[in-house]
């Protein structure tokens, strides 16, 4: 029988603690990348539960990427990176959040995309939802209007779909 993008997460997804500071439980997705039919299996679960909803996919730096580069390719739709600040040049806009370690800021680039664009967001985790929202705040500071947040993984008990209420939040998996 065919194994789902779910029992693939369920099955690969690593879980170290004390990573990258003490008390983070962190989940490692790189076995979920690595094998290539989970891979295949995300991306494509990703592109169906949104599709024809989305003309752009955006990728939260850096984990964002893996998947945002992969459905864009495959529904063959605009690319647009969401990057931690100081890395893009010209004019950007710039939201600054609280992260479950540390805090932090994404940039975006202004006039990337026609005014109304539909994009659909891509992360790996959403843990608090900081990344998230920000990347929303981003999206619609832009100009373009936000499809929905696709995630691979989403941590129960942290504030991270709540935070987004109102948006369309798909996550492939769960984990306590
Ligand atoms: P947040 O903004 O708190 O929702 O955190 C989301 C970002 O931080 C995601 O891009 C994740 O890659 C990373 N992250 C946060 N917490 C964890 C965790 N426990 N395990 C793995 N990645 C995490």
């Amino acid at each position: 029988h065919m194994t789902t993008a779910t029992q693939y997460v369920d099955r690969l997804t690593a879980t170290i603690p004390d990573f990258p500071t003490p008390g983070i439980l962190f989940r490692d997705l790189t076995p979920v990348f690595a094998d290539a039919d989970a891979f295949r299996a995300i991306i494509d679960e990703l592109a169906s539960r949104f599709e024809g909803r989305f003309d752009a996919v955006a990728g939260v730096e850096a984990r964002g990427f893996l998947l945002a580069a992969a459905v864009a390719y495959a529904t063959h739709t605009r690319l647009v990176p969401i990057r931690k600040a100081g890395k893009l040049p010209g004019e950007v806009l710039r939201e600054d959040y609280g992260l479950e370690y540390g805090a932090a800021a994404l940039e975006l680039r202004t006039e990337q995309l026609p005014a109304g664009t539909r994009v659909l967001i891509l992360d790996d985790v959403l843990a608090t939802g900081g990344s998230c929202g920000a990347a929303v705040n981003l999206i619609e500071r832009a100009g373009y209007e936000v499809a929905g947040l696709g995630l691979v993984l989403e941590l129960e008990g942290l504030p991270g779909r709540a935070s987004l209420s109102g948006r369309d939040v798909f996550s492939i998996a769960t984990a306590p």
